[in-house]
């Protein structure tokens, strides 16, 4: 029997896929990266069972794995493998809601969007909220440990996971963690698993940590003249408070939303800031009363106060259609690059003088509040001498975030588009030790090779 036969009568029905057609749609993810291959099959697992008899049967054979969510990652984190399978969590989706606990155990491929929803039922939340959270999966948002708006106050992924279920490189299936707060025996492999982009082991069950409901957010929306000051009022407003939102996007950001979808934005605006407020009481108001100062004292030409839902929701979700609305020009190579938060007037200068000396488009939203920007180089995919200048500036981007003491990644994850400029981040002793990691979890290096590392 040929090893393909063997896997699909170990998993037998419309499990497995191995029609070329069928296979297409599971070889890329959201940033279409150049290098993804084409796998042999894609295992739509319906529970931990499944996952093990396929990574089993991987192992066997030593044939790479790549598990994949819901293909909205940003940095061929989930690009298909020649040769290899993808181990798609689709079907795995079941949620429960523990109200005593105040916890979700939910299957990897429920999307983030289904878990805040089935917990606002019982007066919950989830607070982690990718701008993609409507298309994007919990076992992805663990993979990456996936940030968003809220996260300047709320924290990331990594905050709100409790416990998981892993099965590891040769078919064992582990449980770490649980429904506790507080555990602190043994290592902290459970943080580990955490943003370890597949390369480690296939989530199959996660325990999430809930809070009450948001309290009402009263949005306040900045204009400035510029970039930088309006990051100036960032700095500011991050050194007394912490805003429930704190976004940014400029001039050619606001442009690229108001050519997709017009929402009546200021395109003569330099920068724009979205932030929120979600404290109770009176202390709301008088916390966008800060943020109102230090708009102004930045140099803000116009700022206007909302607590109104729906107008303030116009303006979120005007920050949420930036990537689609900036793909709708060119091709894109999506940054993610980040920096601590006084340093990011620096960073954003660097951006726009990368843009200038490789002469390329390079629109900004950012989650400014957190320090995580996100330039966007866009490109005429017809031209290759543009998309070679565009690629150049996407290293160099990255380079200037380290030169600053910042990141490469703040919420994206590695993937396969950065893994170039990670030893320049973590330099050799870190990348040396995470290389050992690495081996003594996947001595054959089947699970998601040529990510990360
Ligand atoms: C419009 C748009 C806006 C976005 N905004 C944000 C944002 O604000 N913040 C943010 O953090 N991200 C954002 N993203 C990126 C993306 O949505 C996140 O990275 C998300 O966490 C990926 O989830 P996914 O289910 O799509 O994972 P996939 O793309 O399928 O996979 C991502 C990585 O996780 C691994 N993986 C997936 N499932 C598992 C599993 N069960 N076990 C082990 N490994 C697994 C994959 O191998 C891959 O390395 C955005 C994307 C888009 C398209």
């Amino acid at each position: 029997m040929d090893a393909l036969a063997e896997l699909t009568d170990a998993l037998p029905g419309d499990l497995v896929l191995t029609d070329p057609a069928a296979v297409e749609k599971y070889r890329f993810d959201w940033s279409r990266d150049s290098s993804a291959g084409t796998p042999v099959a894609v295992v739509r697992a319906e529970d931990a069972g499944h996952v093990q008899a396929a990574v089993r049967w991987a192992a066997r054979h030593r044939v790479p794995v790549v598990p994949r969510g819901a293909g909205s990652g940003l940095s061929g984190g989930s690009s298909a493998v020649d040769g290899g399978i993808v181990i798609s969590m689709e079907r795995m989706r079941a949620i429960e809601v523990d109200t005593d606990c105040q916890v979700a155990v939910v299957e990897p491929g429920a999307l983030n969007a289904e878990v805040k929803a089935a917990v606002a039922e019982h007066g919950l939340w989830y607070p982690p909220d990718p701008s993609s959270f409507e298309i994007c999966s919990i076992g992805g948002n663990v993979a990456t440990n996936a940030g968003g708006l809220c996260c300047v106050k709320y924290g990331v992924t990594t905050d709100y996971v409790l416990g998981m279920d892993v099965v590891l490189a040769d078919g064992t299936l582990i449980t770490l963690g649980g429904k506790r707060i507080k555990d602190v025996a043994g290592l902290s492999l459970l943080k580990l698993f955490v943003g370890s982009e597949g390369t480690l082991g296939i989530v199959t069950r996660a325990v999430l940590r809930l809070v009450p409901a948001q309290q009402r957010r009263c949005t306040l929306v900045a204009s400035f003249p510029t970039v930088d000051t309006a990051a100036r009022a960032v700095v500011s407003m991050r050194r007394t408070l912490r805003p429930s939102m704190l976004e940014l996007m400029d001039q050619a950001s606001i442009n690229a939303v108001e050519d997709y979808r017009p929402m009546g934005l200021d395109r003569a605006t330099g920068a724009l800031l979205i932030a929120q407020s979600d404290a109770p009481g009176s202390a709301r108001t008088e916390e966008v009363s800060v943020m109102q100062a230090a708009c102004e004292a930045a140099g803000a030409s116009e700022v206007f106060v909302t607590d109104d839902p729906d107008e303030s929701e116009m303006f979120v979700e005007a920050r949420r259609v930036a990537f689609p609305a900036i793909e709708a020009r060119g091709s894109l190579l999506l940054e993610d690059v980040g920096a601590p938060v006084p340093i990011l007037p620096r960073l954003l200068e660097a951006i726009g003088a990368v843009a200038a000396s490789y002469d390329v488009e390079i629109p900004v939203v950012a989650h400014a509040g957190d320090g995580n920007t996100h330039p966007i180089i866009v490109f005429d995919p017809a031209d290759p001498e543009a998309e070679q200048r565009s690629r150049a500036a996407f290293a160099e981007v990255m380079t200037a975030a380290i030169r600053l003491g910042g990141t490469i990644t703040g919420e994206h994850g590695v993937g396969r588009a950065k893994k170039v400029a990670l030893p320049d981040q973590l330099g050799p002793d870190v990348m040396a030790l995470t290389r050992r990691i690495k081996d003594a979890l996947d001595p054959d290096g089947i699970l998601n090779p040529g990510a990360v590392l």
